[in-house]
């Protein structure tokens, strides 16, 4: 059968390129394009990638040269649920400006650019084994009607299809309808989060091996929460990755700003 949604995105990005004028949606000068998320490659290249030295547990990025793990303020003392977290790029400069109009004013044409971050910048974290499926960070139901979209989910359904393994909707939600964890202290985010997920029910993550994806990690509390979860419903391999990586300052040896 010939692949349907190739064929159907492209005609979205052709159609997308007559409603859209085809100028970066960062600078609003340089040419950009449907397929390149309408980011021009000048405001892409502006993008922080996280390089080593980084946590190898949590992945917070290390400023200089120090990388022993046991040193990482963000994670020696925490009991972590997933295996080791990833994320692509620091949290700043156009990266923090496309996240923020993706998540809060409907950019939904950023989501090809978002995408491509992640997976071609998380994917060397992956170890080479066979994964059970790729599982978002659940929004409440409430806050995904307000939103109109899981951001989380449409960067998961990306890394999905990448791997060609299913993307899980199914196997976490979100019960408490919690406040933004932005700005909080790390002992706020870990209360925020509390009990803030369950299993559905109508997916079991037992026995699986599972990616975890969100859009921005900071202190890592609301993947760990999900992870938890996961682990108590049996799934026995868990990696966190996200698009962004937010440092406040707190937490790292001396994280990047
Ligand atoms: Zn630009
Ligand atoms: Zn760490």
């Amino acid at each position: 059968m010939y692949p349907l949604a190739p064929l159907l995105r492209e005609g979205l990005e052709g159609a997308l390129d007559l409603i859209y004028p085809p100028v970066c949606q960062v600078c609003h000068e340089q040419e950009a394009h449907a397929p390149a998320g309408y980011v021009c490659a000048a405001c892409a290249a502006q993008v922080r990638l996280i390089t080593l030295p980084y946590c190898k547990r949590c992945g917070a990025p290390f400023a200089g040269e120090a990388a022993n793990i046991d040193d990482c303020r963000n994670c020696h003392s925490v009991e972590l649920h997933y295996a080791h977290a990833r994320s692509a790029a620091n949290h700043t400069g156009p990266l923090l400006q496309v996240i923020h109009q993706f998540k809060y004013a409907q950019a939904r044409w950023f989501s090809p650019f978002l995408q491509r971050l992640l997976i071609e910048n998380t994917f060397a974290a992956l170890p080479p084994e066979m994964w059970d499926g790729v599982v978002p960070v659940p929004l409440h139901p409430l806050k995904e009607r307000e939103r109109g979209f899981n951001q989380s989910e449409s960067l998961a359904a990306a890394l999905a299809t990448a791997l060609r393994v299913p993307l899980l909707t199914r196997v976490l939600r979100r019960v408490r309808y919690t406040e933004t964890q932005a700005g909080l202290p790390r002992r706020e985010r870990v209360k925020n989060v509390a009990n803030a997920f369950r299993l559905c029910g109508r997916s079991s993550p037992s026995g699986k091996r599972l990616i975890l994806v969100d859009d921005v990690m900071t202190t890592g509390a609301t993947l760990n929460a999900c992870a938890k979860v996961l682990r108590t419903g049996g799934a026995t391999h868990i990696v966190a990755l996200s698009v962004a990586r937010a440092c406040d300052g707190s937490f790292g040896l001396s994280a990047s700003p």
